[in-house]
Order: C-alpha cells, then structure tokens, then sequence
C-alpha cells in the first residue's frame, strides 16, 4: 500500500488527484490537502471583475466530488513540508505522511515587493476570485466615477496573458455601458515589447496585440519597473536595453488592476533541495525534485527559467493546458514506481493561451516554449471567446465530475485542431 498526497486543489492538483486515482491500485491511499475545500476556476476570475460572472458560478464544492472518488480532503492547508521526514504539518498543528506527495500549491502572490502594489493597498487583483470581487466593487466606482485606467503586470510577474486579456475585457465592458470615452487607458508591462507574454512572443502575438491596443485606444509602456504606487497614482520607471532609466513617469488612475510577481508559497519556500530560491519547486523532465526524489512539483509552483535575457525580470507563464501534461506525466510516472519501474514520461510543456476579449480574442500555440519552435501559432477572431466559454464549461464540468477528462473536452479540443494538448512522451529511464 503507497500512500500518496497532492498538496493544492487548484487547477493542477484536482485533476492531478482525479488522475492519480484513476492509476493507484485499491490498496493505495490518496490524500489531496488545500487551503479550504472549494475550487475556483481561476481563468474565469477576469469575468468576475467586471460583473460577468458570480464568484459562485465559477466554484465548486471539493468535499463532496472527492468523498464521491474515494480521496481524503483535508481542507487545513500545509504549514510546512519535511521532505527529509515525508510528511507534511497542517496548519491545525496535525500532520499527514506520504510516501510520494505532488506539490501543486501554484503562487504566493508577492504584492510587497512594490510598495503600494495589491488589493490590500491601492491597486486590484484578479489572481484570486476573491480579490476578482473586490475588484468587481472597484469597477462599480469607475462606473459611476469614470477616471484613468491603469493595469499591467509588474517586473518578476509571469503571468501576462490575463494583464492583457483584463485589459480587453475592461474596455469592452466600458464601451457597453458607454463610458469608455470618460476612460483614458494606459497598458503597463516589464515586458520588453508588447505580445513578449514571456514566451518572446509567440506567431505575430506583437503585432496582433498591439494592433488590438491601438484599435482600442489603449496606450501602452513597455520595459515598465513599477517603483510604488499611492492612493490613485502609479510610479513607473521606464527603462533601457541596459536597464538604466529612460523616463519616469507618474500615472493617475482612478482604478488600476496589475499582475504582481509570484513566487513560492510560505509551506515550501526556503526548503534546501527542494526549491529554488524564489520558492519554486526544482524537478526534472520527470516533474520530479532531484533531492527529494519523491517528491514531484505540477503547475505554477514549479521552477522554469526565463526564456532569454530582458532589461527586467519576465518570467515564464505556465497556462492550464501546460499543466495539465505535467498532470499526466507526474500520474504516468508515480503508477511506473508503484509498479517498481522507473519513471519515463515526459511532458510536452507547449503553452496555449486564449486570451479573450470579451467580444472577440487572440489564441497561441507555443511548442516548445523556447524559440525557435515546431508550432509558433497565433491566431484571432470571435471564435477564441466562444472557445473561452467552452474551457470554463468543461473545465468545471471535469472538475464537478472528478473526472480528469471528458469526451466533450476531447471533442472540443479537436475541433480547434490543438488535440495533443495532454501529450507526453516516453524517453529511456535514467
Ligand atoms: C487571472 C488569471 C487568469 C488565468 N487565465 C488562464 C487562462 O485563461 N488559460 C490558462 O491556460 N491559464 C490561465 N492562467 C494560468 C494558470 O492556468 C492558472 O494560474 C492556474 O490556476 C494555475 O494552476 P495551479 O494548480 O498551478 O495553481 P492554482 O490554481 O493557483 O492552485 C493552487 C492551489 O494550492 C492551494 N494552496 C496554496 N498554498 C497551500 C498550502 N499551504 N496548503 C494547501 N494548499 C495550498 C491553493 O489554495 C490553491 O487551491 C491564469 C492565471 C491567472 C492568475
């Protein structure tokens, strides 16, 4: 009998859990810990913000989809891993051993390292649902009070895509309710060049997103160090190639969203072997740590380096669909050593996005991350909203289920002709 827990019930963790049960024999014992016993779907959290969606919509009871599959739910959330004990302490003082254990705990969200940066002082955040609906207050107050936008991702963020994709769908939401002509917008990036997405751009993800920006009359800085930010007023440092100060510049806002850096959460960062210094979890091609080989990462708690030098930090974003291969492989790889094998599966790691616009929206493919690719595709139109909605439907529906893959999710897939999405491949055991 193996025991064997999955830390996070994110987007990762619970079809990481759904997966992994589908390969455990009988005897085995699967335990999923998260902070809490729901699931929100965190793609969905732009919607939130601007009223187009409930946070109830987009959530679903964890507690009831996982007594139903036969996994124990321990919703006290981990207050510290011991690798070199296998086991983990939960935050009410308890603690669960494991022989193999997924970390899948996604980002702590590093709001102070920009003083005045977050939902807690002056700007909004979309990373949570939580903080979706606080934001959703704040766009009600632009509603009745129209002033500058401001958003963006900071420097060190890795999470572009959704800065953009918020940004669309905040303009689209003005113009329904006719006040984006009372909202000056300005688009606020570490990125080097607009589309960059920490990928280096991705097909023509430059010029279709900056065609899209000045269709919309959204302005844009690039090379962005937000310094601080104060009650309706942004500091931004705009820098060179070499990263000394081209300009400086001070933006009022009467609302501003942006993407803060990630990095490692509280439970795992400063483990030595375990993670890197920023608190990501170090793994191989197997997803699995090199010290504590055990132990396998999944998701955005993983460590990825940057895909080239930048004048500021840009990391690599890590979107669902990337995630979902690391799921496969890590499920493929933990049933090989329960059966005394090696573990031989590898994902693919190709980054798909589709970032919606609310009316209509841009779709890339990136395979391999790093360029030059095999596929470097990107594409727009109406279709990339309507397969948004689909994502979110099916997504949800997987997760209510606990199933980690349905015949509609295939079906759907393929109709975008992205189908090997969840590939893995097999290479010779180390
Ligand atoms: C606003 C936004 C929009 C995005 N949109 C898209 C999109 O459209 N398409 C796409 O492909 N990707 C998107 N992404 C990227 C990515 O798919 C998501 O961030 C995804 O949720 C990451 O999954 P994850 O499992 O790694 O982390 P998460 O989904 O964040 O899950 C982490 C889980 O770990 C739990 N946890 C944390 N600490 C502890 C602890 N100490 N103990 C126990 N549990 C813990 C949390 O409670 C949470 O349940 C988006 C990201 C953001 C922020």
């Amino acid at each position: 009998m193996a025991k064997i827990v999955v830390l996070g019930a994110g987007l990762g963790g619970s079809i990481m859990a759904y997966e992994m049960k589908a390969k455990l024999r009988a005897e085995d014992q699967l335990t999923v810990v998260n902070l809490g016993a729901s699931y929100s779907f965190v793609p969905s959290n732009p919607w939130v913000a601007v009223g187009w969606r409930s946070a109830d919509e987009i959530t679903v009871d964890l507690a009831s989809v996982m007594k139903k599959k036969g996994i124990e739910l321990k919703p006290q959330g981990a207050q510290r891993v011991h690798p070199d004990e296998n086991r983990i302490v939960l935050n009410d003082g308890t603690d669960v051993d494991y022989d193999y254990l997924i970390i899948a705990t996604g980002p702590d969200l590093a709001f102070d390292e920009v003083p005045g940066l977050g939902p807690e002082a002056n700007t909004q955040s979309i990373c949570q649902t939580d903080h979706a609906v606080q934001a959703r207050y704040a766009f009600e107050a632009l509603e009745k009070s129209p002033g500058p936008v401001v958003t963006g991702a900071v420097q060190g963020a890795s999470c572009y895509g959704p800065a953009y994709e918020f940004t669309f769908i905040l303009d689209t939401a003005l113009r329904q309710k006719k006040k984006r002509d009372q909202v000056p917008m300005t688009f606020v990036t570490a990125e080097p060049y607009i589309g960059h997405l920490g990928l280096d751009g991705v097909g023509d993800t430059k010029g279709l997103l900056e065609r899209a920006m000045r269709d919309r009359h959204i302005k844009w800085i690039t090379n962005a160090k937000v310094t601080k930010v104060e009650p309706r007023k942004m500091f931004v440092d705009e820098v060179n190639d070499d990263g000394t100060v081209k300009q400086s510049h001070e933006l009022p806002f009467a609302f501003s969203m942006m993407l803060p850096a990630f990095k490692g959460v509280p439970a795992v960062l400063g483990i030595e072997g375990l993670t890197n210094p920023r608190g990501f979890i170090t793994i191989d091609k197997y997803q699995r740590n090199p010290t504590y080989p055990n132990v396998f990462g999944i998701g955005v708690c993983v460590a990825i380096p940057p895909v080239g030098k930048t004048p500021l930090p840009v990391g690599v974003p890590k979107t669902g669909f990337m995630i979902e291969s690391m799921v496969t492989a890590t499920a493929e790889n933990i049933a090989a050593l329960l059966k005394g094998e090696e573990p031989r599966a590898v994902a693919t790691w190709n980054a798909v996005c589709l970032a919606d616009f609310g009316d209509q929206g841009i779709a890339f493919v990136a395979q391999p991350q790093i360029p030059p690719r095999n596929v470097n595709w990107a594409s727009e139109g109406k279709w990339v909203h309507i397969a948004k909605i689909g994502f979110e439907k099916f997504f949800l529906h997987k997760i209510r289920s606990g199933r980690s893959e349905t015949f509609y999710e295939n079906l759907f897939l393929e109709a975008l002709g992205i189908k090997k999405l969840k590939d893995v491949h097999l290479e010779a055991a180390e």
